[in-house]
Order: structure tokens, then sequence, then C-alpha cells
């Protein structure tokens, strides 16, 4: 497979670090609000690159963090904490926040059949984790303490701004509201390992450390959770293109200081989805929602389609006559898979021709319209017979997952053991035992099984 990979500025060819598996850690969302449909298009990225892999036959082991602490209103070191502001706005405690968002983000996730990652940990679950990397980043010297904080040295770094290729303009995005300067920095672009509560003493979120309570900043947790869970080195690593820089950059600066050796070797970046006014914002205005387009009528899976018509490295502006039209090409291919009929052996040769040229189209950079184009060109093939189009679809529907074929395969068994667990849950709730009742949720993601509450109950999702 040839990615993009933003640390060369090239299309490389992909070699994992150990063959036949491939370690890959997604930034995860920060939970102080509703994902839009633009987060949901850099998880959608993110999805068929992790589905991709698997159909290339790798062994795929893929780690995503929440963010439920840190975060500032700026991705500088500035502002309030974005769990603090949403605690105020709704006055409830952060981890009620947190555990409704990231319920609703998983909604979401699997309203566009994204598949869960083999691990998702919240930032609050690793405090220790970033304890133990900044204490061993001030013994080398990469950290200091001043102010009451602990902050990582960019001075220390031979190439602190490998990532961004020292582009001004790639590093003001994420930087664009760091106006405040902070005293207690040796250098500006010095960034917080950990803040005690001298900076924001009503944090709800604290913990004790070597430099009093206080809470790690944004970027440690991605360092901590990838390291925890995937180990010292990672193949790929992946956010949309505002964490380039300064959420990647600082990550690659404290890991590898932290670690002795290179990190990561890939770093894959979604370009973002705008809507006409421009970038969409989480913090501004109404959030439109895949929950929203779905109460609103449309097929969640017609978004989904309208992102695999762009190549994930280019913008792509969202609008409602973009996605009617896109719901509609979906529903009239939805018609034509649904209309072939098995009639006979599957032609190998016409199988083996077809599901290459796909593999190719994906290879080249995840080129998901070449990919749609291939399926265009299997279904009006009039020398390939039925059951090989059918067989084809549904391999190619392992990547693009839009539903495209309906199937009455349903394993009975598997469907007894979630409406038990379903009931289980229901019943823990009702007596108020929210902790068993989560503890059921994360069993059954854990086996790729997602729930939806509904208002007409709970609904599941099954992900292959
Ligand atoms: P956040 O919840 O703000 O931390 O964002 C979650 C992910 O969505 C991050 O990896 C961002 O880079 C990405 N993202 C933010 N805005 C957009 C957008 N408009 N389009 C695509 N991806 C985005
Ligand atoms: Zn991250």
């Amino acid at each position: 497979m040839r990615i993009y990979n933003t640390l060369t500025r090239s299309i490389e060819e992909f070699v994992p670090l150990e063959e036949g598996k491939v370690k890959l850690y997604t930034c995860g969302p920060t939970v102080y609000h509703y994902a839009h449909i633009g987060n949901i298009r850099n998880y959608i990225g993110h999805d068929v690159l992790d589905k991709t892999l698997r159909l290339l036959g790798y062994d795929v082991y893929r780690a995503m963090n929440i963010t439920d602490v840190g975060h500032l209103t700026s991705d500088s070191d500035s502002g309030e904490d974005k769990m603090e502001v949403a605690r105020k706005r709704e006055h409830k405690s952060a981890m009620e926040i947190a555990d409704f968002y990231t319920k609703a983000f998983f909604h979401d996730f699997a309203l566009v059949n994204c598949k869960m990652p083999e691990v998702v940990s919240p930032a609050t679950a690793n405090i220790e984790d970033y304890i133990k990397i900044i204490t061993v980043l001030l013994d080398k010297g990469y950290a200091y303490v001043s102010g009451g904080n602990v902050y990582f040295d960019i001075s220390k770094l031979d190439d602190y701004y490998v990532l961004t290729n020292h582009q001004e303009d790639q590093m003001v995005v994420g930087a664009r509201e760091s106006v405040e300067e902070d005293d207690n920095k040796r250098n500006q672009a010095d960034f917080a390992l950990w803040f005690t509560t001298s900076k924001f003493e009503n944090h709800e979120l604290q913990w004790d450390s070597p430099w009093g309570r206080g809470y790690p900043g944004w970027h440690i947790e991605c360092t901590g959770i990838s390291i925890k869970y995937l180990g010292e080195r990672l193949d790929i690593h992946g956010g949309g293109v505002d964490n380039i820089f300064p959420h990647h950059t600082n990550e690659i600066a404290q890991s590898e200081a932290y670690l002795g050796h290179p990190w990561c070797h890939y770093w894959f970046h979604n370009e973002h989805l705008l809507d006409e006014s421009g970038k969409m914002s989480k913090s501004k205005g109404a959030i439109l929602t895949v929950s929203v387009l779905k109460e609103n009528g449309y097929d969640p899976i017609a978004f989904r389609f309208m992102c695999l018509g762009s190549h994930y490295r280019k913008q792509l502006i969202f609008s409602y006559e973009a996605l009617d039209q896109a719901e509609a090409t979906l529903k009239k291919l939805r018609n034509r898979v649904n209309n072939l009929t098995e009639d006979g052996e599957v032609q190998e040769d016409a199988y083996n021709d077809y599901f290459n040229k796909f593999k190719d189209a994906l290879s080249d950079d995840l080129n998901t319209s070449n990919a749609l184009t291939i399926l265009y060109d299997l279904l009006k093939d009039d020398k390939v017979n039925g059951s090989t189009k059918i067989s084809l679809v549904k391999k190619f529907d392992e990547v693009f997952s839009l539903d495209l074929l309906k199937t009455d395969e349903v394993d009975s068994e598997l469907v007894e053991y979630i409406e038990k667990k379903i009931e289980e849950r229901k019943e823990a709730k009702k007596n108020k035992d929210f902790a068993l009742a989560d503890s059921i949720r994360d069993e059954l993601a854990s086996k790729g099984i997602v729930l939806l509450d509904t208002r007409e109950g709970t609904k599941y999702q099954i992900n292959k």
C-alpha cells in the first residue's frame, strides 16, 4: 500500500514494523459537546484506513483516546479546559458531561458504520502513566517546573518542527488563538505537560502528582495511551489536519524525548469538512451531527457515501444538495446490487481481476472514489455473472461499509446473547447500578457490538 506520510510530505510505500501487523492510533474526540459531521468525516477516514489494511491482510490493532480532560479552549496553553466550559454551561459534573458526549459520539460513529478500535481509553483513566512519562522527561532535562506547572522545553530538541517542516501557515492552524503569553515558559512554544491548581483553581478534575495537585496537558494523553497500549513503536498515528500543529508536533517531541528513539513511522491526516460559511466548529453555534441528519430523515450512510466520493486529503464542502444527491445515488446503487441474483459458480479470473483493481485503488493512498468506480465498472460488466458480482460487492463493502447487500444471515446465538445483555443492562439501570450498566455496554463494545439508546428503546449494531 502507498500512503501519504505528513512526516516526509510524500506518498510512501507502507512497510509495517512487524511483518503482517499494524499498530494504529487515532486521536479521539474531545467530549465536551456533540461531534459534528466534520469530526465524523475524520473518523470515517480512519475507518477506511483501518478496514483497507485489514482487507490487504494486515492484522491491525488500533487504539483511540477520549479527551475528557486537559484540552483547553485554545490549542496552546491558554484559555479554560473545554470540559470546564461545558460543566458551567450544563451545570453537570465533568464526568457526567464526558459520559453523555462519549455515548453520543459512539452513537453517531456507529450510525456511519465505523468500526470500534480494539482499545478506547479516556484520558482520565491513565493519569499515572502521564506522571511516569513526565517524571522521566524532567530527569532527562527535557522538562522543567515553572510557576507550579511542568513544561516541555522545545529548545532541547534538534528539530521540534519536524512534522510541519517549519511552515508558518501550517503552524498557525492550531495555534491561531495562542495570543496569550505565558511568563512561566522559557520559550513561548514550550507546552504544558502538567498544570497545577495555580492556573485554574476551580478545575473539577485534579490528581495528586509530584508537582502538586493538578491535571495533565492535552498532548501527553495520546503519548501515554499510545505507548501503554501499542508499545514503544507505532506504525501509523492519525487525526485531522488541525492536529498537525501543535498536538502531533508536541506528541512527537515528548514521546521521542521520553523513549530515546524514533516513535511513529507514518503520520496520517484527514482534511476538513467545511460548511458553506467555512470551517465547522464544535464550540460555536448549532452543531450539525449525524444524529440530526437522521432526525431530518436522511440515511446516515448517505453521509458516509458522500465522504467516500472525495479523497481524504481534499477539503469537502457539505451542503444538503450534495447530501440529497449522495442519498439518491446510494439508493440506486443498492437497488442495482439487490437486483443481482446468484447464477452459478463464481468466475475466479473475473473475481481476482476486479478484486485486484479494487485493492490497487485503495492502495493508491486510499483512493475511495476510484474504488467506487471499480464497483460501477463491475456492475455494468456483462461478462461477469451475478454470483461473482455478489461475492465482490460483499468484499468491497468490507471497506465501503455502505450496507450494499441486504443480508438475511442472522447468527441466532449472537442475537440471543445481545438481547440478554440488553435486558441485564436495562435492569441494572432500573436499579441505578450505572457501573454495571456501563460495564455491560463496554463488554459488548469490546466484541464490536455498539448499543444505541433510542426513543424506541435500545438498539444495537454489530461491527464487522
Ligand atoms: P475534537 O473533538 O475537537 O478533538 O476533534 C476530533 C477530531 O476531528 C480531531 O482529530 C480533529 O482534527 C478533527 N476535526 C475537527 N474539525 C474537523 C472538520 N471540520 N472536518 C474534519 N475533521 C475535523
Ligand atoms: Zn491525540
